[in-house]
């Protein structure tokens, strides 16, 4: 399957995207840092009245501020495992339907995987965003540390057999015993926010980069990559439907501006 360039994106496409989820780093980011017109983007389609949810692999923690701050109605965490929305009221919360206790006693077992992958595989370092999260442990593959992907691989499969699921990111590989994913994270934080995701979803537009954007690919009815999605298209069974022609925010604001025009 090819990607279709941005200009082949019909007005009848742009107009029926309500929800747009998109992913953080290397895509609404570059190289972790948020780009003025990648924010004025955000703010943009808000304004355009399209419903904006961030789908992240990074921390609950993060994605906390990006609720509070952000033009957003959500921020998915952690792969899909929590999501933080305003209630009524105007406060600010986490959704997670496991305890306190069970996250701090699982995330236990996850760093003693973690542990043991080190030990096989010394050039992967904790990430230093762990602090931040509730309920996976990340490893750096892409941030500090440049790690070869055959090696990626095989400490994926390690994990694997010692009863961790994992996502590859760009930047990192996270260890979870969680069964979401961005996707079906998405379909949960629309759900609880009173709504039909069956519906939703299929009518939704996503856009990502990489390996742990694959199941938001494959679920969402409008997919945008950014151009360095190209680097990643071998880890994506279904790849996003458009790319844009610029890398990372820049990639991004370029789809906001598009999907704006197209709307007017
Ligand atoms: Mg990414």
């Amino acid at each position: 399957m090819t990607l279709r360039a941005l200009s082949e994106l019909s007005a009848e496409q742009a107009r029926s995207v309500e929800w747009l989820a998109f992913d953080l780093d290397d895509t609404l980011l570059d190289h972790g840092r948020l780009g003025l017109e990648a924010f004025a983007a955000l703010h943009a389609l808000a304004a355009g009245g399209v419903r904006l949810v961030a789908a992240t692999g990074r921390p609950s923690g993060f994605a906390e501020v990006v609720a509070r701050q952000w033009p957003v109605t959500a921020a998915i965490a952690e792969n899909g495992a929590v999501a933080w929305t305003r209630d009524e009221t105007g406060r600010v919360r986490v959704s997670d339907d496991t305890s306190d206790e069970l996250r701090v006693a699982r995330r236990a077992e996850l760093l003693a995987i973690a542990a043991e992958v080190r030990e096989r595989f010394p050039e992967i370092d904790l990430a230093d965003d762990n602090w931040a999260r509730r309920t996976d442990v990340s490893l750096d593959i892409g941030e500090h540390r440049r790690v070869p992907p055959d090696t990626v691989e095989a400490a994926r499969a390690l994990a694997s057999s010692l009863g961790a699921r994992t996502f590859a990111s760009s930047v990192h590989v996270h260890l979870t015993f969680d069964a979401s994913d961005k996707a079906t994270g998405f379909a949960a934080l629309v759900r609880r926010l009173g709504f039909d995701a069956a519906s939703i979803v299929p009518n939704a537009a996503f856009v990502g980069d990489s390996g742990n954007d694959a199941p938001a690919f494959a679920a969402f009815g409008l997919t945008f990559g950014v151009a360095n999605v190209r680097t990643h298209l071998s880890k994506l069974p279904v790849p996003p439907m458009f790319v844009s022609p610029s890398e990372m925010g820049t990639g991004f604001a370029e789809i906001a501006r598009r999907l704006l025009e197209l709307r007017s």
